[in-house]
């Protein structure tokens, strides 16, 4: 019999994540799928950040769901340029 698990409850959806939990999200996202969203190309723990797919800023949640793995080393840099386009579609 497995343990019945209750899933999280997200009382603050609109505050970002950081330290600890937020290391621990970059591992679950990125065992989940060690490849860049952008690129597709396969990136090492050190070579990428958590993405918000819906920026925060404009309206994305904070959870896992709403997270992706984008490379930051060049060439691509996705999540850079990323970063920039989520930016400028705020204004
Ligand atoms: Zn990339």
């Amino acid at each position: 019999m497995a343990p019945s698990r209750q899933p999280a409850t997200q009382r603050a959806a609109d505050r970002r994540t950081t330290g600890r939990a937020l290391q621990e999200r970059r591992l679950r996202i990125w065992s989940r799928d060690p490849h860049c969203a952008g690129c597709g190309r396969l990136v090492a723990m050190h070579e990428f950040e958590l993405d918000h797919i819906v920026a925060l800023i404009n309206g994305g949640t904070d959870t896992d769901d709403n997270c992706q793995v984008l490379c930051v080393v060049e060439p691509e840099a996705c999540h850079r340029r990323k970063t920039q386009a989520d930016l400028g579609r705020s204004r």
